[in-house]
């Protein structure tokens, strides 16, 4: 895709610091970091999003976001970090190019999802489970 910024990342046509690679994803921060040290694992082969992740590519990525995982808690000497991705417009993605963010936490940074926890209301819960059962 050449108008995509990660791709053009990967074939060096844009510039990056790129942390790491396998066969299957680039290690790269993040260019507005949440916190310093804030990585990308992104697949080498352009997909949109998770759903298009081609299955071959989930050892090289699970494998990249842990090497990098452990270099981000030994370098920055980090007690926890973050894991996530977004999917979508909706949920916050804006690159779409698939990508897993690896965010450094530190005590009292005050980063917080201000969510507003539900509960099932009676039979509820068994009834998701069947909907999402029934596509799987
Ligand atoms: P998302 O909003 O989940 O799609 O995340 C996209 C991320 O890509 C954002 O955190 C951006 O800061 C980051 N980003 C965008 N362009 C670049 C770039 N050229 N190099 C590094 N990170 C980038
Ligand atoms: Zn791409």
């Amino acid at each position: 895709m050449t108008d995509c910024v990660f791709c053009n990342i990967i074939t060096r046509k844009l510039p990056a610091e790129i942390l790491y690679e396998n066969d299957d994803a680039l290690c790269i921060l993040d260019i507005n970091p949440i916190h310093y040290g804030h990585t990308l694992v992104i697949p080498k082969r352009h997909c949109r999003d998770f759903l298009e992740l081609a299955p071959e590519s989930f050892p090289g990525m699970m494998e990249a976001m842990q090497v990098v995982s452990n270099a981000l808690v030994r370098s920055l000497d980090l007690e926890g970090y973050n894991i996530f991705t977004n999917n979508g417009a909706i949920a916050g993605q804006s690159v779409f190019h698939f990508h897993i963010h690896i965010t450094p936490r530190y005590k009292n940074d005050d980063i917080r999802f201000v969510l507003q926890l539900k509960q099932y209301p009676d039979g509820e819960i068994s009834n998701y489970a069947e909907r999402i059962r029934s596509q799987l």
